[in-house]
């Protein structure tokens, strides 16, 4: 009742939520107190959750914040949001996000954007919170739920972590099932949750986290007690500082927050080790092209047939078009012409094959500073903190919008589990994060590291 209150207090200000769901949260409520009562209650007994419109949720609504997903109710759970159902959690609605996940501001929702419940100091513009996740960190940051689960494709959990002062992690793909999570780029898409600290984020990990036969690419690994691992020391471990992450024209302030996540864990005892790892340039254009592929393919379902909206036409071909047209918005269709273009003959392979090349590189790059002996890797989560809602500069140029995405969108390439922790605020009041980069299925030593950090 008290999350209820305070979504109908402030969602309409800041937009996190796009379908509240007070009756099913009472019912599922409800059922947690007869457990609790019955002494037999999950590890999230009558915890309130806010979940990413990306989730499909069995007959509740399921948009992915697209127009042409008008009216869909899935008649199916994904596993993460049934995994956590299972354990007793309690859905309190669906949250805002980019369309289909593309996006760095969440602007580019169908439901309009979303506010950063932060604001820099003495100043009354309206801020982004990130994206794509942008509506569950928005949530989370302003007690609008007590955790939520967000997906990240090229940081899509971490950045918007960092805009707002939460936590956010990636887990290694294959962590996760993907099962019932509308499709953006396949071999990149990754759930995870967004909470207040670090300890709430690995109980929601250790209960989202399953090895699924519905999903061929979740992977048979028991899911360590991740709990369990904060708290723990991180004496002699050793974290690597990539310099190739000092971009040009990087603030001074981001390098200064590198520093201070630098000192934080050498006085807790760790070994700060200078690795090289040299594709990481390649990483953002290399990302922007299997990415926008997948997602040209994963997106042809919608065709005004199986799902949501349809534009009638004078022919079925018309029809298509017709709903395509009104139904996706301006960034989703410019990823889709991106994606079909590297896709096509002739083109295939100097830009798909060519980055999937790279892609190999880059986590190739990782592998090495792993055999060498780094435990970890510290990096900024973003580089600058969070910026105006309809900023000129960046709604009038993609490319600049996809900069922000400099230093996550490695992580996934390279399928690696990353955390984004709050560092500490800015000039401006505002916060920053900063980013841990783990070995394949160590989110352990992530929860561990980024403890010391918060
Ligand atoms: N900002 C990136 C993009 O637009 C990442 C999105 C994501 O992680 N879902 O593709």
């Amino acid at each position: 009742d008290a999350y209820l209150s305070a979504i109908e207090a402030a969602n309409e200000m800041i937009n996190a939520y796009v379908a509240v769901t007070p009756e099913k949260a009472r019912e599922m409520a409800k059922a947690s107190d007869a457990r609790i009562t019955a002494g037999n209650a999950g590890p999230l007994e009558g915890i309130p959750l806010g979940i990413k419109d990306l989730f499909g949720t069995e007959g509740i609504h399921t948009q992915a914040c697209s127009h042409i997903l008008d009216g869909f109710k899935p008649r199916y759970e994904s596993t993460v949001t049934q995994n956590l159902w299972n354990d007793g959690a309690v859905m309190l609605g669906k949250l805002n996000m980019d369309e289909f996940a593309m996006g760095s501001s969440n602007e580019t929702s169908y439901y309009g954007p979303v506010k950063n419940p932060w604001r820099a100091k003495g100043s009354n513009l309206d801020l982004v919170p990130g994206g794509s996740s942008g509506g569950s960190a928005a949530a989370v940051a302003a007690h609008l739920c007590a955790g939520a689960t967000a997906t990240d494709t090229g940081g899509s959990i971490r950045q918007p972590a960092a805009f707002t002062g939460t936590v956010g992690i990636k887990p290694t793909y294959g962590r996760c099932s993907r099962w019932g999570i509308v499709a953006f780029a396949s071999s990149l898409d990754q759930a995870g949750p967004i909470a207040r600290d670090v300890h709430d984020a690995a109980i929601l990990l250790k209960s989202m986290a399953s090895v699924d036969p519905k999903d061929t690419t979740s992977v048979d690994l028991p899911v360590p007690d991740y709990e369990a691992a904060i708290g723990q020391s991180i004496k002699g471990m050793r974290i690597g500082i990539p310099k190739e992450y000092r971009v040009d024209g990087m603030p001074e302030e981001i390098e200064a927050l590198w520093q201070q996540g630098v000192a934080w864990l050498k006085d807790a005892g760790a070994e700060i080790v200078d690795i090289s790892l040299p594709h990481t340039k390649y990483a953002l254009p290399a990302y922007y092209i299997v990415a926008p592929a997948e997602a040209s393919s994963n997106l042809a379902r919608y065709d005004g047939v199986r799902y949501g909206l349809r534009v009638d036409g004078k022919d079925i071909i018309d029809m298509y078009e017709k709903t395509r047209a009104a139904g996706f918005g301006q960034e989703v269709k410019r990823r889709i012409m991106i994606g079909t273009y590297v896709l096509s003959a002739g083109y295939y392979d100097a830009y798909y094959l060519r980055a999937q090349k790279v892609r190999t590189l880059i986590k190739r790059d990782f592998e090495l500073a792993f055999q060498a002996g780094v435990d970890a890797i510290l990096t900024p989560a973003t580089p600058s903190s969070a910026f105006g809602i309809a900023d000129e500069d960046l709604a009038s140029d993609p490319v600049k919008m996809y900069l922000n995405d400099i230093f996550t969108v490695t992580v996934n390439m390279a399928g690696l589990p990353g955390i984004a922790v709050p560092g500490g605020l800015d000039h401006k009041g505002l916060p920053l994060g900063l980013q841990l980069i783990g070995k394949p299925f160590d989110e352990e030593t992530l929860f561990k590291t980024a403890h010391v950090i918060e």
